[in-house]
């Protein structure tokens, strides 16, 4: 059986909406979307290990992903009360990190090098130790996509996952990068 059999079979067992596997290739890369964390959209710029400029530039991120030979997109949606809820989508989003480690680990027991890439921003400890000092849980920090400038809103319709999961639910995504 080969690691993405295994793999598979252990991802049936987690709540993930829908995932796909793809090779690094195929991600779209975007310099606008990298631009956006730059104008500080999410307001997570400069604040963070997970996101830029600590993550490094588009190039090296890149570069990164291309050491890989395959990645896994995924996806989990939540009901929240409306598009206002705040609380409800800050709540979606732990739930989907949460999430994201149990990803993690499986990957990483086939690969302990595996990339996790996530939502903005890192939610882990309460005030992050940037740029004062180390992160203070390296394996567990995971880079948000559109800080290593990936576009996964026009990745998924050729991946068959949707971006939108209908009125009042939040779509979360993260990535994996792993070798095989
Ligand atoms: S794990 Fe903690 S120190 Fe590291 S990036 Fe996340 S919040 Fe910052």
């Amino acid at each position: 059986m080969n690691k993405q059999t295994e793999i598979k079979k252990e991802l049936a067992q987690l709540p993930i909406l829908e995932y796909a596997f793809l090779k690094p290739g195929e991600i779209i890369f975007s310099k606008e979307v990298r631009d956006l964390c730059e104008g500080n959209s999410c307001g997570m710029y400069h604040k963070s290990w997970a996101c830029p400029p600590a993550v490094g530039s588009v190039e090296s991120c890149m570069e990164k992903c291309y050491g890989y030979d395959q990645a896994m997109l995924f996806t989990t949606a939540t009901a929240v009360a409306s598009s206002f809820d705040m609380k409800g989508w800050m709540q979606a989003r732990l739930e989907h990190e949460a999430l994201t480690d149990q990803v993690a680990a499986v990957f990483r027991r086939y690969d302990k090098d595996a990339l996790i890439l996530s939502t903005e921003g890192c939610t882990v400890c309460k005030k992050c130790t940037y740029p004062d000092a180390p992160c203070r849980f390296p394996d567990r920090m995971y880079p948000a996509t559109e800080g290593y400038g990936i576009m996964v809103m026009q990745m998924a319709p050729a991946l068959n996952i949707r971006y939108n999961n209908g009125a009042n639910t939040v779509t979360y995504f993260s990535m994996v990068l792993f070798n095989e």
